[in-house]
């Protein structure tokens, strides 16, 4: 017998289990597809931050930002177990290429984006306070500017947002890989194969989370659809031995001057993160060599004392839209692509934030409102309380 939903979801990173808390919250029947196990790819090897993005103010991209910070002040509120406001530090020295008051300029408008409240505060360390930063290079330091964002652990928080999803009765299959999509009698028939058989169910929306992946996904869908154009630009984190007792810091790499993170995480000292073109299977994704020597090189440049021998590393794929500027400043918005007149009800999501799931989550539901029926919303999204599971 076939099964019918409202929803099909091809993913469980969080945008997959985003979206079906927002459908399942909106009253609508969903089922996720993930063919290897929830939150394994991007969703669990991201610099693990909820956080407006203060870098994305230099390219203009206040609209995210705001509803970045919007974002993490529900999440601080409904997640209170996992995701928690962390004090930043950002040391200016002599060579640094952000003078003190661009960040001055910064910090202000990121703080009136974020709504002015007790979050938003910033200010700059009297010196007296500078040797108590963990070990921080002093020499040719002119400033050091703290302000609050926040940090959380991915796949928990992923784990949590399909949990929410569960309880509001979304179903998972997992591992249950997609295998085909095909558009007939105002619905998709969808083919994915789970427990070692070839299944098949109905879907009036198909929605694809796959990551890295969505390409592939796309071209086992009848209608042919075209390719999203996106790139895949890697990002490696490696783990230090050491201890970060204050907090983040947030400091332009010496060889390029991009920023790097350096985070307090209970296995040492999280350092990224790293921008490097990725073509092959994503599934294979793994730190460079000199990826590794490039954040080992940038945590001793600002903080000698540090051990640079990892004690372990990681990689992640962005999906970042084709564009002529470098990957620096390519947007990073969250892309939604579909086309209702070539294939009604099918929805792509990816790129975008960890942080802004839940405000892509109803953007995705908006577009797929007038081919889904009414139902009576079981819950807002907003107001769902999210606990990490065990
Ligand atoms: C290096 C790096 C650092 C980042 N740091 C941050 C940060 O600090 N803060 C922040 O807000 N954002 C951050 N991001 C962005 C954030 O991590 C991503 O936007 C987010 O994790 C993407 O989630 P996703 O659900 O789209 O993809 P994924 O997490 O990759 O999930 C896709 C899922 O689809 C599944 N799938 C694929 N094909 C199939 C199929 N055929 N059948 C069934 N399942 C399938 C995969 O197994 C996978 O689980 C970072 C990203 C990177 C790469």
């Amino acid at each position: 017998m076939t099964s019918n939903y409202d929803v099909v979801v091809v993913g469980a990173g969080i945008q997959g289990v985003g979206v079906a808390q927002a459908a399942a919250a909106s009253g609508y029947s969903v089922l996720v597809l993930e063919k290897r196990a929830v939150a394994w790819a991007t969703s669990s090897r991201s610099s693990k931050l909820i956080h407006g993005g203060l870098r994305y103010l230099e390219s203009a991209q206040f609209r995210l930002v705001r509803e970045s910070l919007r974002e993490r002040a529900l999440l601080l509120r409904n997640a209170p177990d996992l995701v928690r406001l962390v004090p930043f530090h950002i040391p200016v020295y002599r060579h640094t290429k952000r003078r003190p008051w661009q960040l001055r300029v910064g910090l202000s408008l990121y703080a009136l984006l974020g709504g002015l409240d007790a979050s938003a505060r910033f200010r700059m360390l009297p010196r007296s306070q500078w040797r108590e930063l963990d070990g921080l290079d002093t020499n040719g330091l002119q400033a050091v500017f703290r302000y609050y964002d926040a940090q959380t652990d991915d796949a928990r928080l992923t784990a949590a947002v399909l949990r929410s999803a569960q309880n509001l009765g979304a179903q998972l299959a997992c591992p249950a890989e997609f295998r085909a999509a095909l558009w007939e009698r105002d619905a998709w028939t969808i083919r994915y194969h789970h427990a070692e058989r070839d299944h098949e169910c109905r879907g009036r929306a198909l929605v694809n989370a796959a990551g890295p992946w969505v390409n592939d996904v796309l071209k086992h869908v009848v209608p042919v659809q075209p390719p999203l154009a996106v790139d895949l630009i890697q990002g490696a984190h490696v783990v230090l031995p050491g201890k970060l007792e204050r907090g983040i810091y947030y400091v332009e790499a010496p060889q390029d001057r991009r920023a790097v993170f350096l985070m307090p995480w209970p296995e040492g000292v999280l350092v990224g993160t790293t921008e490097s073109p990725f073509h092959g299977d994503p599934s294979k994704v793994e730190p460079l060599p000199s990826e590794i020597a490039y954040l080992a090189e940038t945590a001793q440049r600002y903080f000698p004392a540090i051990a640079t021998q990892p004690t372990s590393a990681f990689a992640g794929l962005r999906v970042l839209p084709q564009h002529a500027a470098g990957v620096f400043h390519r947007p990073r918005d969250t892309h939604i692509a579909g086309s209702e007149r070539t294939a009604p009800g099918l929805l792509t999501v990816c790129g975008g934030k960890l942080t802004g799931y839940r405000a892509t989550a109803d953007k995705v539901m908006a577009r797929l409102a007038a081919r889904l029926p009414a139902h009576t919303p079981r819950a807002q999204t907003e107001h769902l309380k999210l606990s990490a599971p065990n």
